[in-house]
This record gives structure tokens, sequence and C-alpha cells, in this order.
């Protein structure tokens, strides 16, 4: 079935394909893409394609979907080649997390040595 989405919504608007996007890995119900200011060498964004603003409103109303998603991160690793290296995972959640796009994504970062803690 179709994915839920809103048509205010940027990365909904990726889902549907209204938006063009750089997939790297894709699922029945998840989509990574690459980030279009890129941070690192690699930076992906895993998002499902029904919209959900963030994390706890997938982990509740669609845990399998939460589930779903998580998987997709080693996806993107294997496929970025980051997994000897490693690499960085963050959702940025609500205003102290500098959310700008509310429909939940994990960053996938990876490529550089990468610094912490973040500012
Ligand atoms: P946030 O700041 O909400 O954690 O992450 C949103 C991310 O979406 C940012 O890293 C930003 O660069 C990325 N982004 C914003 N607009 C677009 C777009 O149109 N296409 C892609 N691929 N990424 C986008
Ligand atoms: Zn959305």
């Amino acid at each position: 079935s179709a994915p839920q989405t809103q048509d205010d919504c940027l990365f909904c608007q990726i889902v549907t394909g209204s938006i063009p996007n750089d997939t790297v890995v894709e699922t029945e119900r998840v989509l990574a893409f690459r980030d279009i200011q890129p941070q690192a060498p690699t930076h992906v964004l895993v998002i499902p394609k029904d919209h959900h603003a963030t994390l706890a409103a997938v982990a509740v109303d669609d845990p399998q979907l939460a589930s779903e998603l998580l998987a997709v991160v080693p996806q993107v690793a294997s496929a970025e080649g980051l997994e000897v290296d490693g690499y960085r995972v963050v959702a940025n959640t609500g205003t102290h997390g500098q959310q700008t796009v509310h429909h939940v994504h994990l960053h996938v970062l990876g490529g550089r040595q990468l610094q912490w803690p973040p500012g």
C-alpha cells in the first residue's frame, strides 16, 4: 500500500518522488538517501516512508516500523563501507536537538574521524 504522507512535509515529498533524492538503500517501508548538505564523506538520512514526526511517535504508533528503520542503519554502513572504521548515528529531536525537518530521520555519518562531544 502507498505510504501515509503529509503534503507539506519535505521528506514525504522525497518519499513520493516529487523531490528527487540520491537513494542508498530502499526497503518496502524505509528509504535511505544522501543528505543534500553532507557533514562527512558519508552522510545518509534514514527515514520511514510513513510520516511520523519523531522517534517517539514512530516507536509508539508503529514499533515494527521503528525496528525496520533501525535495521536499515547497518545496511547503509555496509553499502558505504563503514563497518571497519565505524560511523555515527544521530536523531536530532525537538528544539534542543535542533531538529529542522519534522519527519523522523536517522543521520548516518562516517568516512572521516568524527569529534565528540557535539557543540
Ligand atoms: P535535521 O536538522 O532535522 O536533523 O536534519 C535535516 C537534514 O535534512 C539536514 O542535514 C539537511 O541538510 C537535510 N536536507 C534538507 N533539505 C533536504 C533536501 O531537500 N534533500 C536532502 N537530501 N536533504 C535535505
Ligand atoms: Zn513526512
